[in-house]
């Protein structure tokens, strides 16, 4: 299951000239508020502290109508970045802060209901630590992750593997599909989901995500310890023993739920 956000052929619509904040485009007309909504958006980013999961805000979007059901997709259209919400904006300061390297694209929405407003292509977790191959998800997914990888997931590392991760390997970040077996969209469909295949360590040992025979073994410990840790950083956390699935992966997502987070 590869990441497949450049084979779905996703309708792109991206739209500029809202009278909001718009960091990244110099051919869209600023508004003169722009200083204080930049204030504006950065004191409430010191209040909320480092971890800030995103508001409830709607995000002030102007977008083309996308295309009924059924239609063919209308070639993407590229005009400038899209505006972002001060929880999107918060959201990369804690990136950058954390040392994460990603790029801003286009939006992203397709048929059947796949929408991606603000996605990013994250190409590593923080200093050192790659994710391969580069992968198209939301901001709080890629901080979600790198926060895993470079706090509990570092320590349990060096605790069983005496050994720093180099490297996350993922088998799928956005993809436009459903829940396997149900008519329900995927998170991945969303950009609100990562499937984390294996790791590899500083020293280039390789550790696969599956069940181990020795549950004392050092991978085994360490993948414990990752996917506990994991639990809580996203809301759902799916992987070896949970069902035939999630037997070679560990999926991750963000999906927003009233009753806690799912984990097994
Ligand atoms: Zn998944």
């Amino acid at each position: 299951m590869r990441n497949s956000a450049l084979d779905s052929s996703p309708t792109v619509s991206v739209s500029c000239g809202n009278p909001g904040l718009n960091i990244a485009a110099p051919q869209c007309r600023l508004s003169p508020l722009l200083p204080l909504v930049v204030l504006a958006a950065l004191a409430g980013h010191a209040q909320a502290g480092n971890v800030v999961l995103p508001d409830e805000a709607p995000i002030p979007l102007l977008r083309e109508q996308a295309a009924p059901l059924g239609e063919r997709a209308v070639p993407p259209v590229e005009t400038s970045p899209p505006v972002l919400a001060a929880g999107e904006i918060a959201c990369r300061s804690d990136l950058a802060r954390l040392g994460v390297s990603f790029a801003d694209m286009p939006a992203v929405e397709a048929e059947g209901g796949c929408r991606l407003p603000h996605p990013i292509r994250v190409t590593t977790l923080g200093a050192a630590i790659s994710l391969r191959p580069a992968a198209i998800i939301n901001c709080n997914t890629a901080r979600a992750a790198a926060q895993l990888v470079q706090q509990a997931g570092r320590k349990a590392a060096e605790a069983h593997l005496k050994s720093p991760i180099e490297a996350v390997n993922h088998a799928s970040a956005y993809v436009c599909r459903v829940r396997r077996g149900t008519v329900h969209l995927s998170q991945h469909a969303f950009g609100n989901a990562l499937d984390i295949a294996s790791l590899t360590l500083a020293d280039g040992k390789h550790v696969a995500v599956r069940e181990y025979e020795d549950a004392e073994s050092p991978e085994a410990l360490f993948l414990d310890a990752f996917r506990t840790a994991a639990c809580g950083l996203f809301t759902t956390v799916l992987g070896p023993g949970a069902d035939a699935d999630h037997a070679d992966h560990l999926h991750l997502d963000m999906k927003r739920r009233r009753g806690g987070a799912y984990c097994r």
